[in-house]
């Protein structure tokens, strides 16, 4: 049972990660730019209503963007995990995706970050321009689309980091080298998770402290030690994440 999110900005290739990722993981992926494109090509009510955000490379508002993902987190072939591919994208989102995972009791095991420098990303947006004609990959739609990546969904990367459930990964140079290292980073993140978690546990149970020198055994290069002896990974090269309790 994984539960993991991509997020990544426009051309960092988030949607070829995202289905090679969760193709190892033997999870489906839910891509909300995707199902927005598939209902805006049939032209139903959703897709009429969200062509007017996608083609300005704005975001589609966030009751629409919520009702979408709330409906299809429900169904019966994304019980055993899933990863979600851009969503959520704003704090509103957050919150909802918050409420429909405790409503299942289920949590998030892991956000990917994909991480890139913008010059890269619009050359690879070129590049898809040409291979897949998608109406939103001009220059000016791309550089909106990248602002709107740095003011809001940047957030939302910091709060998954305050979680300690962020795994960074260089998302620059060879797509199957990306692939590779993302993965390796997200079983490291999920075995170390699950270690800790038995240790804490076990220990807490046991002696009503956290685990101490264990956990400093066990802690991840660069992270530091939360309240309770909890660990939280360094995050990119934003230093060692704050612990930000989730719901
Ligand atoms: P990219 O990451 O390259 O922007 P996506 O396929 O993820 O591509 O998204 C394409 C478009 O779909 C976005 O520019 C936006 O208009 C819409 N969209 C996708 N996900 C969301 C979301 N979570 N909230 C609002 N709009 C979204």
């Amino acid at each position: 049972m994984t539960r993991l999110l991509i997020i990544g900005p426009p051309g960092s290739g988030k949607g070829t990660q995202a289905v090679q990722i969760a193709k190892h993981f033997r999870i489906p992926t839910v891509s909300t730019g995707e199902i927005f494109r598939i209902n805006v090509s049939h032209e139903t009510p959703l897709g009429v209503e969200a062509a007017k955000y996608l083609d300005d490379g704005a975001f589609v508002p966030d009751h629409l963007t919520n009702a979408l993902v709330k409906d299809r987190l429900l169904d019966a072939d994304l019980q055993p995990g899933f990863l979600l591919d851009g969503y959520p994208r704003t704090a509103p989102q957050i919150v909802e995706l918050d409420n429909i995972l405790a409503s299942q009791s289920h949590r998030l095991d892991a956000v990917v970050e994909l991480r890139a420098p913008d010059s890269e990303l619009e050359q690879r947006m070129l590049r898809r321009a040409k291979e897949q004609g998608r109406k939103d990959d001009t220059i000016d739609v791309f550089r909106h689309r990248l602002d709107l990546y740095h003011s809001e969904t940047h957030e939302v990367v910091a709060v998954y980091a305050g979680r300690g459930i962020l795994v960074s990964v260089d998302g620059s140079g060879d797509p199957s080298a990306i692939t590779t290292r993302a993965i390796a980073a997200v079983e490291k993140f999920l075995a170390t998770r699950v270690s800790h978690e038995n240790c804490s546990d076990r220990r807490q149970r046991k002696t009503g402290t956290a685990c101490g020198p264990q956990a400093d055994r066990r802690r991840p290069p660069g992270a530091e030690p939360g309240p309770g002896g909890g660990t939280a990974p360094r995050v990119g090269n934003r230093g060692p994440a704050q612990l930000w309790p989730g719901p």
